[in-house]
Protein backbone atom coordinates (compact mmCIF):
# COMPACT_ATOMS: atom_id res chain seq x y z
CA UNK A 1 0.00 0.00 0.00
CA UNK A 2 1.40 3.21 -1.16
CA UNK A 3 0.03 6.70 -0.10
CA UNK A 4 0.65 10.14 -2.23
CA UNK A 5 -0.16 12.95 -0.56
CA UNK A 6 1.75 15.82 -1.83
CA UNK A 7 1.04 18.18 -5.45
CA UNK A 8 4.17 19.88 -6.42
CA UNK A 9 4.24 23.28 -6.73
CA UNK A 10 6.25 26.20 -7.53
CA UNK A 11 9.36 23.96 -6.72
CA UNK A 12 8.20 22.07 -3.29
CA UNK A 13 6.34 19.05 -2.22
CA UNK A 14 3.19 20.31 -0.95
CA UNK A 15 0.25 18.91 1.29
CA UNK A 16 -2.83 19.60 -0.91
CA UNK A 17 -5.45 22.04 0.22
CA UNK A 18 -7.81 19.14 -1.28
CA UNK A 19 -8.79 16.47 1.37
CA UNK A 20 -10.48 13.51 -0.79
CA UNK A 21 -8.27 10.40 -0.81
CA UNK A 22 -8.61 8.73 -3.99
CA UNK A 23 -8.48 4.58 -4.17
CA UNK A 24 -6.37 3.21 -6.71
CA UNK A 25 -6.62 -0.75 -7.76
CA UNK A 26 -4.23 -2.73 -9.06
CA UNK A 27 -6.00 -3.45 -12.61
CA UNK A 28 -4.44 -7.09 -12.66
CA UNK A 29 -5.87 -8.35 -9.11
CA UNK A 30 -9.00 -6.05 -8.04
CA UNK A 31 -7.09 -5.43 -4.98
CA UNK A 32 -6.39 -1.84 -3.52
CA UNK A 33 -2.77 -1.12 -4.35
CA UNK A 34 -2.87 2.88 -2.72
CA UNK A 35 -4.08 5.96 -2.06
CA UNK A 36 -3.54 9.52 -3.44
CA UNK A 37 -4.79 12.71 -2.31
CA UNK A 38 -6.33 14.85 -4.66
CA UNK A 39 -6.36 18.72 -5.08
CA UNK A 40 -8.62 21.14 -4.87
CA UNK A 41 -9.71 24.18 -7.43
CA UNK A 42 -7.91 26.77 -4.67
CA UNK A 43 -4.31 24.22 -5.65
CA UNK A 44 -4.82 24.82 -8.68
CA UNK A 45 -5.16 28.44 -8.58
CA UNK A 46 -2.09 28.27 -6.14
CA UNK A 47 -0.23 26.56 -8.79
CA UNK A 48 -1.62 29.10 -11.56
CA UNK A 49 -0.30 31.91 -9.70
CA UNK A 50 3.28 30.00 -9.46
CA UNK A 51 3.72 29.55 -12.90
CA UNK A 52 2.59 32.74 -13.88
CA UNK A 53 4.78 34.65 -11.42
CA UNK A 54 7.69 32.31 -13.30
CA UNK A 55 6.74 33.29 -16.71
CA UNK A 56 8.30 36.60 -17.75
CA UNK A 57 12.08 35.69 -16.35
CA UNK A 58 11.56 31.81 -18.17
CA UNK A 59 9.82 33.89 -21.11
CA UNK A 60 13.31 35.18 -21.50
CA UNK A 61 15.64 33.10 -20.98
CA UNK A 62 17.66 31.38 -24.56
CA UNK A 63 17.89 28.29 -26.04
CA UNK A 64 20.97 27.33 -24.59
CA UNK A 65 19.58 27.34 -20.89
CA UNK A 66 16.63 25.52 -22.00
CA UNK A 67 18.44 23.27 -23.58
CA UNK A 68 20.61 22.63 -20.71
CA UNK A 69 17.07 21.88 -18.68
CA UNK A 70 15.92 19.51 -21.14
CA UNK A 71 19.02 17.63 -20.90
CA UNK A 72 18.68 17.60 -16.93
CA UNK A 73 14.98 16.49 -17.38
CA UNK A 74 16.55 13.23 -19.65
CA UNK A 75 18.96 12.38 -17.27
CA UNK A 76 16.58 12.43 -14.37
CA UNK A 77 14.09 10.41 -16.23
CA UNK A 78 16.39 7.94 -17.55
CA UNK A 79 17.70 7.13 -14.29
CA UNK A 80 13.79 6.46 -13.31
CA UNK A 81 12.77 4.52 -15.77
CA UNK A 82 12.90 1.10 -14.26
CA UNK A 83 10.29 2.37 -11.40
CA UNK A 84 8.58 4.32 -13.99
CA UNK A 85 7.94 1.42 -16.14
CA UNK A 86 7.06 -1.17 -13.03
CA UNK A 87 4.53 2.04 -12.31
CA UNK A 88 2.69 1.32 -15.39
CA UNK A 89 2.75 -1.83 -14.98
CA UNK A 90 1.10 -1.68 -12.23
CA UNK A 91 -0.67 0.96 -12.58
CA UNK A 92 -2.75 0.19 -16.05
CA UNK A 93 -1.41 -3.38 -16.63
CA UNK A 94 1.00 -2.21 -19.75
CA UNK A 95 2.79 -5.15 -20.70
CA UNK A 96 6.02 -5.55 -19.10
CA UNK A 97 7.95 -5.14 -22.45
CA UNK A 98 6.41 -2.43 -23.67
CA UNK A 99 6.20 -0.57 -20.50
CA UNK A 100 10.19 -0.62 -20.32
CA UNK A 101 10.60 0.33 -24.04
CA UNK A 102 7.89 3.15 -23.09
CA UNK A 103 10.00 4.58 -19.84
CA UNK A 104 12.63 4.62 -21.99
CA UNK A 105 11.75 6.54 -25.01
CA UNK A 106 9.76 8.99 -22.25
CA UNK A 107 12.99 9.96 -21.23
CA UNK A 108 14.55 10.27 -24.99
CA UNK A 109 11.24 12.75 -26.13
CA UNK A 110 13.46 15.75 -23.86
CA UNK A 111 16.57 15.04 -26.57
CA UNK A 112 14.22 14.81 -29.54
CA UNK A 113 12.32 18.00 -28.40
CA UNK A 114 15.66 19.70 -27.72
CA UNK A 115 16.59 19.00 -31.39
CA UNK A 116 13.65 20.14 -32.78
CA UNK A 117 14.31 23.43 -30.58
CA UNK A 118 17.60 24.05 -31.75
CA UNK A 119 16.36 23.33 -35.73
CA UNK A 120 13.88 26.03 -35.23
CA UNK A 121 13.42 29.35 -35.77
CA UNK A 122 12.24 31.75 -33.74
CA UNK A 123 12.49 35.18 -35.58
CA UNK A 124 12.41 35.22 -38.91
CA UNK A 125 11.96 37.37 -41.93
CA UNK A 126 8.90 37.35 -44.01
CA UNK A 127 8.58 39.61 -46.49
CA UNK A 128 10.08 42.89 -45.12
CA UNK A 129 8.95 42.31 -41.75
CA UNK A 130 10.62 40.42 -38.62
CA UNK A 131 8.30 37.69 -37.47
CA UNK A 132 9.22 36.54 -33.70
CA UNK A 133 7.97 33.13 -31.95
CA UNK A 134 6.85 34.14 -28.63
CA UNK A 135 5.94 31.79 -25.80
CA UNK A 136 2.20 31.63 -25.69
CA UNK A 137 1.92 32.01 -21.83
CA UNK A 138 0.81 29.70 -18.67
CA UNK A 139 -0.16 26.71 -20.62
CA UNK A 140 -2.74 23.83 -18.66
CA UNK A 141 -1.32 20.32 -19.38
CA UNK A 142 -4.50 17.71 -19.19
CA UNK A 143 -3.69 13.85 -20.07
CA UNK A 144 -5.12 10.53 -19.72
CA UNK A 145 -4.33 7.57 -17.64
CA UNK A 146 -3.29 5.86 -20.76
CA UNK A 147 0.93 5.72 -21.05
CA UNK A 148 0.39 8.98 -18.81
CA UNK A 149 4.30 10.34 -17.90
CA UNK A 150 4.58 9.84 -21.85
CA UNK A 151 1.93 12.00 -22.74
CA UNK A 152 3.12 14.20 -19.81
CA UNK A 153 6.80 14.14 -20.65
CA UNK A 154 5.88 15.21 -24.47
CA UNK A 155 4.03 18.17 -23.58
CA UNK A 156 6.15 19.38 -20.21
CA UNK A 157 9.40 19.12 -22.63
CA UNK A 158 7.18 21.28 -26.15
CA UNK A 159 6.22 23.96 -23.46
CA UNK A 160 9.58 24.23 -21.68
CA UNK A 161 11.52 24.75 -25.34
CA UNK A 162 8.68 27.41 -25.98
CA UNK A 163 9.64 28.96 -22.95
CA UNK A 164 6.55 28.34 -21.27
CA UNK A 165 5.73 27.59 -18.36
CA UNK A 166 2.84 25.09 -17.00
CA UNK A 167 0.17 23.36 -14.67
CA UNK A 168 0.16 19.78 -15.14
CA UNK A 169 -3.29 17.87 -14.10
CA UNK A 170 -2.72 14.45 -14.82
CA UNK A 171 -5.18 12.08 -14.64
CA UNK A 172 -5.69 10.47 -10.58
CA UNK A 173 -5.13 6.77 -12.17
CA UNK A 174 -1.77 7.73 -12.82
CA UNK A 175 -0.42 8.88 -9.33
CA UNK A 176 2.44 6.93 -9.18
CA UNK A 177 3.93 7.74 -12.11
CA UNK A 178 2.95 11.52 -11.78
CA UNK A 179 5.04 11.05 -8.42
CA UNK A 180 8.15 10.20 -10.27
CA UNK A 181 7.81 12.72 -12.78
CA UNK A 182 7.31 15.34 -10.41
CA UNK A 183 10.21 14.00 -8.59
CA UNK A 184 12.51 13.98 -12.09
CA UNK A 185 11.58 17.49 -12.50
CA UNK A 186 12.08 18.43 -9.15
CA UNK A 187 15.25 16.45 -9.65
CA UNK A 188 16.37 18.58 -12.67
CA UNK A 189 16.44 21.67 -10.79
CA UNK A 190 14.25 23.88 -12.90
CA UNK A 191 13.13 27.27 -11.91
CA UNK A 192 10.57 27.04 -9.21
CA UNK A 193 7.37 27.61 -10.95
CA UNK A 194 8.15 26.52 -14.40
CA UNK A 195 6.39 22.88 -14.05
CA UNK A 196 3.69 22.30 -11.13
CA UNK A 197 1.91 19.39 -10.94
CA UNK A 198 -1.48 19.25 -9.46
CA UNK A 199 -3.71 15.55 -8.86
CA UNK A 200 -7.03 16.26 -8.75
CA UNK A 201 -10.36 15.26 -10.05
CA UNK A 202 -11.07 16.27 -14.04
CA UNK A 203 -14.13 18.85 -13.14
CA UNK A 204 -12.48 20.38 -10.47
CA UNK A 205 -9.04 20.90 -10.91
CA UNK A 206 -9.01 20.18 -14.83
CA UNK A 207 -12.00 22.80 -14.97
CA UNK A 208 -10.71 25.51 -13.25
CA UNK A 209 -7.31 25.16 -15.60
CA UNK A 210 -9.92 25.54 -18.34
CA UNK A 211 -11.29 28.48 -17.25
CA UNK A 212 -8.92 30.75 -15.49
CA UNK A 213 -7.46 33.76 -17.40
CA UNK A 214 -4.39 33.32 -16.31
CA UNK A 215 -4.22 30.28 -18.47
CA UNK A 216 -3.79 31.04 -21.80
CA UNK A 217 -3.45 27.44 -23.85
CA UNK A 218 -4.88 24.25 -23.08
CA UNK A 219 -3.13 21.48 -24.26
CA UNK A 220 -5.37 18.21 -23.62
CA UNK A 221 -5.55 14.45 -24.27
CA UNK A 222 -8.41 12.26 -23.79
CA UNK A 223 -11.86 11.25 -24.62
CA UNK A 224 -13.49 13.57 -28.01
CA UNK A 225 -16.48 14.40 -25.11
CA UNK A 226 -14.35 16.03 -22.43
CA UNK A 227 -11.92 17.83 -25.02
CA UNK A 228 -14.94 19.70 -26.50
CA UNK A 229 -16.23 20.69 -22.89
CA UNK A 230 -12.77 21.86 -22.21
CA UNK A 231 -12.50 23.78 -25.71
CA UNK A 232 -16.17 25.57 -24.37
CA UNK A 233 -15.25 26.10 -21.32
CA UNK A 234 -11.91 28.16 -22.65
CA UNK A 235 -14.03 30.16 -25.05
CA UNK A 236 -14.48 32.91 -22.94
CA UNK A 237 -10.45 33.63 -22.41
CA UNK A 238 -10.06 32.87 -25.65
CA UNK A 239 -7.58 29.97 -25.05
CA UNK A 240 -5.80 28.39 -27.29
CA UNK A 241 -6.67 24.77 -27.27
CA UNK A 242 -4.66 21.91 -28.75
CA UNK A 243 -6.54 18.69 -28.78
CA UNK A 244 -5.86 14.93 -29.12
CA UNK A 245 -8.82 12.79 -28.82
CA UNK A 246 -10.68 9.67 -29.37
CA UNK A 247 -10.09 7.70 -32.65
CA UNK A 248 -11.67 4.67 -34.74
CA UNK A 249 -8.91 4.06 -37.05
CA UNK A 250 -9.17 2.06 -39.92
CA UNK A 251 -7.02 -0.59 -41.29
CA UNK A 252 -7.22 -1.41 -44.92
CA UNK A 253 -6.06 -4.62 -46.41
CA UNK A 254 -6.15 -4.26 -49.96
CA UNK A 255 -6.64 -7.37 -52.15
CA UNK A 256 -2.81 -7.53 -52.97
CA UNK A 257 -1.74 -7.32 -49.61
CA UNK A 258 0.64 -9.59 -48.00
CA UNK A 259 -2.53 -11.38 -45.93
CA UNK A 260 0.02 -14.14 -43.91
CA UNK A 261 2.06 -10.79 -42.63
CA UNK A 262 -0.80 -7.96 -42.47
CA UNK A 263 -3.52 -9.70 -40.52
CA UNK A 264 -1.44 -10.67 -37.78
CA UNK A 265 -0.30 -6.72 -37.47
CA UNK A 266 -3.91 -6.07 -37.89
CA UNK A 267 -4.34 -7.84 -34.90
CA UNK A 268 -1.60 -6.16 -33.18
CA UNK A 269 -2.79 -2.79 -34.03
CA UNK A 270 -6.05 -3.06 -32.42
CA UNK A 271 -4.92 -4.88 -29.38
CA UNK A 272 -1.96 -2.59 -28.73
CA UNK A 273 -1.70 -1.49 -25.21
CA UNK A 274 -4.41 -3.92 -24.07
CA UNK A 275 -6.57 -1.81 -26.89
CA UNK A 276 -6.64 0.98 -24.54
CA UNK A 277 -4.92 3.44 -27.68
CA UNK A 278 -6.28 6.00 -29.22
CA UNK A 279 -5.03 5.21 -32.49
CA UNK A 280 -5.80 1.34 -32.50
CA UNK A 281 -6.76 0.05 -35.93
CA UNK A 282 -10.17 -1.19 -34.35
CA UNK A 283 -11.73 -1.83 -38.16
CA UNK A 284 -10.08 -4.35 -40.09
CA UNK A 285 -11.76 -3.55 -43.65
CA UNK A 286 -10.67 -6.22 -46.07
CA UNK A 287 -12.13 -7.37 -49.42
CA UNK A 288 -14.91 -9.60 -49.44
CA UNK A 289 -13.75 -12.47 -51.87
CA UNK A 290 -10.80 -12.92 -49.53
CA UNK A 291 -13.09 -12.69 -46.17
CA UNK A 292 -12.83 -16.30 -44.85
CA UNK A 293 -8.96 -16.62 -45.05
CA UNK A 294 -9.30 -13.31 -43.13
CA UNK A 295 -10.88 -14.54 -40.74
CA UNK A 296 -8.50 -17.66 -40.13
CA UNK A 297 -6.14 -15.53 -39.74
CA UNK A 298 -7.73 -12.84 -37.57
CA UNK A 299 -8.57 -15.68 -34.94
CA UNK A 300 -5.53 -17.67 -35.14
CA UNK A 301 -3.70 -14.26 -34.58
CA UNK A 302 -6.14 -13.31 -31.46
CA UNK A 303 -5.88 -16.80 -30.27
CA UNK A 304 -2.31 -16.55 -29.71
CA UNK A 305 -2.11 -13.52 -27.58
CA UNK A 306 -0.92 -14.21 -24.29
CA UNK A 307 -3.50 -12.56 -21.92
CA UNK A 308 -2.32 -12.69 -18.08
CA UNK A 309 -0.21 -10.74 -15.13
CA UNK A 310 1.78 -7.79 -17.29
CA UNK A 311 4.43 -8.43 -15.08
CA UNK A 312 5.00 -11.82 -17.05
CA UNK A 313 7.15 -11.30 -19.84
CA UNK A 314 5.86 -13.52 -21.87
CA UNK A 315 2.54 -12.00 -21.67
CA UNK A 316 1.41 -9.32 -24.53
CA UNK A 317 -2.40 -8.46 -23.47
CA UNK A 318 -2.97 -6.87 -19.69
CA UNK A 319 -5.66 -5.97 -18.00
CA UNK A 320 -8.38 -3.08 -18.64
CA UNK A 321 -7.30 -0.36 -16.05
CA UNK A 322 -10.39 -0.27 -14.59
CA UNK A 323 -13.44 -2.29 -13.55
CA UNK A 324 -15.52 0.53 -14.76
CA UNK A 325 -13.81 0.33 -18.40
CA UNK A 326 -13.84 -3.43 -18.20
CA UNK A 327 -17.79 -2.96 -18.12
CA UNK A 328 -17.65 -0.79 -20.55
CA UNK A 329 -15.71 -3.18 -23.43
CA UNK A 330 -17.98 -5.94 -21.89
CA UNK A 331 -21.17 -3.38 -23.28
CA UNK A 332 -19.69 -2.89 -26.64
CA UNK A 333 -19.29 -7.16 -27.02
CA UNK A 334 -22.62 -7.91 -25.88
CA UNK A 335 -23.78 -5.05 -28.33
CA UNK A 336 -21.72 -6.63 -31.08
CA UNK A 337 -23.63 -9.70 -30.77
CA UNK A 338 -26.67 -8.22 -30.05
CA UNK A 339 -26.69 -6.17 -33.26
CA UNK A 340 -25.42 -9.04 -35.47
CA UNK A 341 -22.22 -9.33 -35.35
CA UNK A 342 -20.54 -12.32 -35.99
CA UNK A 343 -18.42 -13.84 -33.20
CA UNK A 344 -14.81 -15.20 -34.73
CA UNK A 345 -13.32 -15.71 -31.30
CA UNK A 346 -12.83 -14.15 -27.45
CA UNK A 347 -16.40 -12.39 -26.24
CA UNK A 348 -18.76 -11.89 -22.84
CA UNK A 349 -16.26 -12.59 -19.48
CA UNK A 350 -13.06 -13.30 -18.77
CA UNK A 351 -10.14 -15.58 -19.62
CA UNK A 352 -10.02 -19.07 -17.44
CA UNK A 353 -8.02 -18.75 -14.49
CA UNK A 354 -8.06 -14.36 -14.96
CA UNK A 355 -11.60 -13.78 -12.84
CA UNK A 356 -10.11 -11.64 -10.10
CA UNK A 357 -8.38 -8.78 -12.32
CA UNK A 358 -10.31 -6.61 -15.35
CA UNK A 359 -8.65 -8.61 -18.56
CA UNK A 360 -10.81 -8.88 -21.11
CA UNK A 361 -11.06 -11.84 -23.92
CA UNK A 362 -9.14 -10.78 -27.03
CA UNK A 363 -12.30 -10.57 -29.52
CA UNK A 364 -12.48 -10.84 -32.94
CA UNK A 365 -16.17 -9.51 -34.73
CA UNK A 366 -17.03 -10.20 -38.36
CA UNK A 367 -20.16 -9.45 -40.58
CA UNK A 368 -19.67 -5.84 -38.70
CA UNK A 369 -21.24 -3.37 -40.59
CA UNK A 370 -20.95 0.75 -40.98
CA UNK A 371 -24.06 1.23 -39.13
CA UNK A 372 -23.17 -1.25 -35.91
CA UNK A 373 -22.07 0.94 -33.05
CA UNK A 374 -19.00 -1.81 -33.00
CA UNK A 375 -18.12 0.20 -36.21
CA UNK A 376 -18.83 3.39 -34.81
CA UNK A 377 -18.03 3.97 -31.44
CA UNK A 378 -14.23 3.75 -29.74
CA UNK A 379 -14.23 0.68 -27.37
CA UNK A 380 -10.81 1.00 -25.56
CA UNK A 381 -10.75 -2.73 -25.04
CA UNK A 382 -8.76 -5.60 -27.84
CA UNK A 383 -12.38 -6.02 -29.87
CA UNK A 384 -11.49 -6.01 -33.96
CA UNK A 385 -14.21 -5.20 -36.17
CA UNK A 386 -14.04 -6.89 -39.42
CA UNK A 387 -15.68 -5.35 -42.44
CA UNK A 388 -15.66 -6.53 -46.20
CA UNK A 389 -15.83 -4.31 -49.28
CA UNK A 390 -16.48 -4.60 -52.71
CA UNK A 391 -14.17 -1.83 -54.41
CA UNK A 392 -11.41 0.27 -53.37
CA UNK A 393 -13.39 3.68 -53.62
CA UNK A 394 -15.91 1.85 -51.11
CA UNK A 395 -13.12 0.80 -48.52
CA UNK A 396 -11.57 4.72 -49.01
CA UNK A 397 -15.59 5.62 -48.20
CA UNK A 398 -15.91 2.94 -45.13
CA UNK A 399 -12.30 4.39 -43.39
CA UNK A 400 -13.58 8.00 -44.11
CA UNK A 401 -17.01 7.00 -42.88
CA UNK A 402 -16.43 8.09 -39.36
CA UNK A 403 -17.05 11.41 -37.50
CA UNK A 404 -13.12 10.52 -36.17
CA UNK A 405 -10.06 11.19 -37.83
CA UNK A 406 -6.89 9.85 -36.03
CA UNK A 407 -4.86 7.21 -38.13
CA UNK A 408 -5.52 4.53 -40.65
CA UNK A 409 -3.32 1.65 -41.65
CA UNK A 410 -2.81 0.44 -45.23
CA UNK A 411 -1.23 -3.01 -46.47
CA UNK A 412 -0.45 -3.06 -49.56
CA UNK A 413 2.56 -4.92 -52.13
CA UNK A 414 1.95 -2.13 -54.26
CA UNK A 415 3.54 1.15 -52.89
CA UNK A 416 2.34 3.49 -55.52
CA UNK A 417 -1.11 2.02 -54.76
CA UNK A 418 -0.89 2.39 -51.07
CA UNK A 419 0.64 5.99 -51.67
CA UNK A 420 -2.24 6.83 -53.55
CA UNK A 421 -5.32 5.53 -51.06
CA UNK A 422 -3.16 7.01 -48.16
CA UNK A 423 -3.72 10.57 -49.66
CA UNK A 424 -7.24 10.07 -49.71
CA UNK A 425 -7.59 9.38 -46.16
CA UNK A 426 -9.04 11.43 -43.86
CA UNK A 427 -6.77 10.73 -41.25
CA UNK A 428 -3.79 12.60 -39.03
CA UNK A 429 -1.38 9.48 -39.48
CA UNK A 430 -1.45 7.18 -42.12
CA UNK A 431 1.09 3.60 -41.57
CA UNK A 432 1.69 1.64 -44.49
CA UNK A 433 2.76 -1.86 -43.90
CA UNK A 434 3.22 -1.56 -40.61
CA UNK A 435 2.61 0.45 -37.41
CA UNK A 436 5.62 2.95 -37.80
CA UNK A 437 7.08 5.63 -34.82
CA UNK A 438 8.05 9.02 -35.72
CA UNK A 439 8.61 10.96 -32.86
CA UNK A 440 9.19 13.88 -35.17
CA UNK A 441 6.37 14.08 -37.37
CA UNK A 442 2.99 15.62 -37.04
CA UNK A 443 0.71 13.75 -34.36
CA UNK A 444 -3.20 14.62 -34.03
CA UNK A 445 -6.41 14.14 -35.57
CA UNK A 446 -8.78 15.46 -38.92
CA UNK A 447 -12.22 15.98 -37.90
CA UNK A 448 -13.71 15.24 -34.06
CA UNK A 449 -10.01 13.79 -33.22
CA UNK A 450 -8.82 16.90 -32.47
CA UNK A 451 -7.27 19.88 -33.07
CA UNK A 452 -3.28 20.71 -33.50
CA UNK A 453 -0.40 18.22 -33.63
CA UNK A 454 1.69 17.45 -31.06
CA UNK A 455 5.52 16.21 -31.96
CA UNK A 456 8.40 18.02 -33.95
CA UNK A 457 8.04 21.70 -34.90
CA UNK A 458 3.94 22.08 -35.26
CA UNK A 459 4.19 20.79 -31.92
CA UNK A 460 6.49 23.51 -30.61
CA UNK A 461 4.71 25.68 -32.94
CA UNK A 462 1.51 25.18 -31.21
CA UNK A 463 3.20 26.72 -27.77
CA UNK A 464 4.32 30.12 -29.93
CA UNK A 465 2.37 33.03 -30.80
CA UNK A 466 3.89 35.07 -33.99
CA UNK A 467 4.73 38.30 -33.37
CA UNK A 468 5.70 40.38 -36.48
CA UNK A 469 7.40 43.49 -36.17
CA UNK A 470 6.92 45.81 -39.28
CA UNK A 471 9.19 48.49 -39.89
CA UNK A 472 12.66 49.83 -38.31
CA UNK A 473 12.84 46.05 -36.98
CA UNK A 474 16.33 44.35 -37.95
CA UNK A 475 17.71 45.55 -34.66
CA UNK A 476 15.46 42.89 -32.44
CA UNK A 477 16.85 40.38 -30.82
P1 LIG B 1 -10.91 11.41 -20.25
O1 LIG B 1 -11.31 12.33 -21.35
O2 LIG B 1 -11.96 10.81 -19.40
O3 LIG B 1 -9.92 12.17 -19.24
C1 LIG B 1 -8.76 12.82 -19.68
C2 LIG B 1 -8.36 13.87 -18.66
O4 LIG B 1 -9.34 14.90 -18.65
C3 LIG B 1 -8.24 13.35 -17.24
O5 LIG B 1 -7.12 13.95 -16.61
C4 LIG B 1 -9.54 13.81 -16.61
O6 LIG B 1 -9.45 13.95 -15.21
C5 LIG B 1 -9.73 15.16 -17.30
N1 LIG B 1 -11.11 15.66 -17.27
C6 LIG B 1 -12.25 14.94 -17.15
N2 LIG B 1 -13.31 15.78 -17.09
C7 LIG B 1 -12.84 17.05 -17.19
C8 LIG B 1 -13.45 18.35 -17.17
N3 LIG B 1 -14.77 18.49 -17.03
N4 LIG B 1 -12.66 19.43 -17.30
C9 LIG B 1 -11.33 19.29 -17.44
N5 LIG B 1 -10.68 18.10 -17.42
C10 LIG B 1 -11.44 16.98 -17.30
O7 LIG B 1 -10.00 10.29 -20.94
P2 LIG B 1 -9.37 8.98 -20.30
O8 LIG B 1 -10.45 7.98 -20.07
O9 LIG B 1 -8.45 9.34 -19.20
O10 LIG B 1 -8.46 8.48 -21.55
C11 LIG B 1 -8.97 7.75 -22.63
C12 LIG B 1 -9.34 8.64 -23.80
O11 LIG B 1 -8.21 9.40 -24.19
C13 LIG B 1 -9.74 7.84 -25.04
O12 LIG B 1 -10.86 8.45 -25.64
C14 LIG B 1 -8.54 7.97 -25.95
O13 LIG B 1 -8.80 7.83 -27.32
C15 LIG B 1 -8.04 9.33 -25.61
N6 LIG B 1 -6.62 9.45 -25.97
C16 LIG B 1 -6.26 10.20 -27.05
C17 LIG B 1 -4.93 10.27 -27.43
C18 LIG B 1 -4.47 11.10 -28.63
O14 LIG B 1 -3.28 11.41 -28.69
N7 LIG B 1 -5.34 11.46 -29.55
C19 LIG B 1 -3.97 9.59 -26.69
C20 LIG B 1 -4.38 8.83 -25.60
C21 LIG B 1 -5.71 8.78 -25.23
Amino acid sequence: MYTIDHIYINGQFVTPHGAEMFDLLNPSTGQLAGQVRLGDAEDARRAIAAAKASFPAFSRTTKAQRGAMLQRLHDAVLARADEAAAALVEEYGGPHNTSVARSRYTAHMFLDVKQVMDDHAYVKTINKSTVVLEPVGVVGIITPWNSSAWFIANKVATAIAAGCTVVVKPSELSARQNQILAECFHAADLPPGVVNIVNGRGDVVGAELSTHPDITKISFTGSTPVGKHIARLGVDTMKRVTLELGGKSANLILDDADFARAIPMAVAACYMNNGQACIAGSRLLVPSHRLDEVKRLAKMAAEAVVVGDPHDAAVTLGPIVTHQQYERVQHYIRTGIEEGAELVTGGLGKPAGLEAGYFVKPTVFAGVTPTMTIAKEEIFGPVLSIMRYETEEEAIAIANGTPYGLQAYISSTDLARANRVAHQLVAGRVHINGIHDDLIAPFGGFKQSGIGREFGPYGLDAYLEPKAILGEAAQYR
